[in-house]
């Protein structure tokens, strides 16, 4: 969105109050003790925001629907805090979550779904519902009415022909980064099957973002020596500037410029690829990972502190950076029942022409080449292969029972994922041996 500078102010009043009756709704499920009444629901608080802005001058002046939208927002996000994965709503911070939705002010008649018109069913009236009112200016432009700021123009995200505006009930305004969003809150239709009964699977990995078994490598955009280099030359100035300087922010506002690029650009690159799956393969299996486990800290207890903490920091980063949940999250939305979790282990050892599992096979970070049968292949590509059969697999006893001798107890098993033991920036370095 491009406010002028008037809108902009506007729209910071609007972050502002909502933000504040978000944190009261939030502040008031807080008290709620299981001996205490329950607390207010949606219309409750509706009527105590009616209250509170009798009293209230500065409430007052703000927009009524505002408001009432963070309640409607908060009400949303407590009865979806078990299956929306973002938990219990929490405290939202002035500049870093700034935004507020809007209800559109235009009345339509609503239909049903066959499309004859809802009807009251006591009066038998039409019923009318809300839709925002925004206007195309042109292929790339176009304009939306925000309460107290007039229209306010945007740059369309889904330019060409087959760009239409949506048709929303409400929309949604964020200040990210000093960039003013929009979204119109619509149900996208799912992206069909298509015919062919192809399967794909999906190997995640640090140096190849997504290797499919059709021996494709797809590589999720990362930041550039150059730019990482940049990042923390602002990073340093703004360490070393007085505290509370304007030139410390400053140099804050430039690093976090940066790195909002990189995080535009890997969204951007995960929804492009997303979209891909989507429409070109009928099941898509990706192997299971537990990203929050897999990216914990190494940094241990103050009686038992952790070893390498910065490397593992580093590969933590590496693994972030490299957007893995967003590939997999933004894949079921598109192709809802048409994506599958794979149990991970062993995928990288198991031989996929013959099915063999043993460590040796995996000559470095980057080959395979079975031990039993002979196949070579790319590791990554080998172990993409194995997730679209959809089996790991279960690791060869390292004695077969029953011959004697008891097996001696390593805490390390024989089958294990090799490690990436060199991380830092860059991750890895072309060229460079990687120990596995
Ligand atoms: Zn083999």
């Amino acid at each position: 969105m491009y406010p002028t500078a008037a809108q902009a102010e506007q729209m910071l009043t609007h972050c502002a109050h909502a933000r504040y009756v978000w944190n009261l709704a939030v502040e008031q499920h807080a008290h709620w003790r299981r001996w205490r009444r329950s607390a207010p629901g949606f219309a409750e608080q509706c009527r105590q925001l009616t209250e509170a802005r009798r009293e209230c001058e500065w409430l007052a002046a703000g927009n009524a629907d505002v408001q009432q939208q963070a309640l409607r927002d908060f009400a949303k996000a407590r009865s979806a805090r078990f299956t929306s994965g973002f938990g219990e709503p929490t405290w939202r911070r002035k500049f870093q979550h700034e935004g507020f939705r809007v209800i559109g002010t235009d009345r339509v008649p609503e239909c049903h779904e066959d499309g004859t018109p809802k009807l009251n069913a006591k009066t038998g009236r039409q019923v009318m519902g809300r839709c925002v009112v925004v206007r195309k200016l042109n292929r790339r432009w176009a304009r939306v009415k925000v309460p107290g700021c007039g229209w306010v123009r945007f740059r369309l995200s889904v330019k060409g022909k087959g760009a239409v505006l949506p048709d929303a009930k409400t929309f949604r305004v964020t200040l990210r980064n000093g960039q003013w969003h929009v979204a119109f809150a619509v149900v996208p239709e799912p992206v069909e099957a298509p015919d062919t009964g192809e399967v794909i699977g999906i190997d995640r990995g640090v140096t190849i973002t997504a290797a499919l078994s059709d021996g494709r490598k797809l590589n999720c955009p990362q930041l550039t020596v150059r730019e990482r280099a940049r990042i923390r030359k602002h990073e340093r100035r703004a360490a070393r500037a007085k505290k509370g300087s304007p030139k410390k922010a400053a140099e804050y506002a430039k690093a976090a410029k940066l790195k909002a690029g990189d995080a535009n650009r890997r969204k951007d690159w995960c929804e492009k690829t997303s979209t891909m799956l989507a429409r070109t393969y009928r099941l898509v299996r990706f192997e299971k990972l537990n990203i929050k486990n897999m990216t914990r800290s190494a940094k241990g207890t103050v009686e038992q502190p952790g070893r390498q903490v910065r490397q593992k920091a580093g590969l933590n980063r590496g693994v972030l950076a490299q957007g893995w949940g967003l590939l997999r999250q933004r894949t079921g939305h598109k192709a809802p029942g048409r994506v599958e979790d794979v149990p991970a282990p062993y995928t990288s050892l198991r031989c996929s022409a013959c099915g063999w599992i043993e460590k040796k096979s995996r000559k470095s970070q980057a080959d395979f080449e079975c031990v039993s049968c002979g196949f070579t292949c790319n590791a990554d590509t080998n172990a993409a292969a194995n997730v679209a059969v959809g089996q790991g697999g279960i690791p060869r006893p390292r004695r077969p029972a029953g011959t004697g001798g008891a097996t001696t107890a390593t805490s390390r098993s024989n089958a294990r994922e090799p490690q990436p033991t060199w991380v830092g920036i860059p991750l890895f370095q072309e060229g460079e041996d990687v120990k596995s």
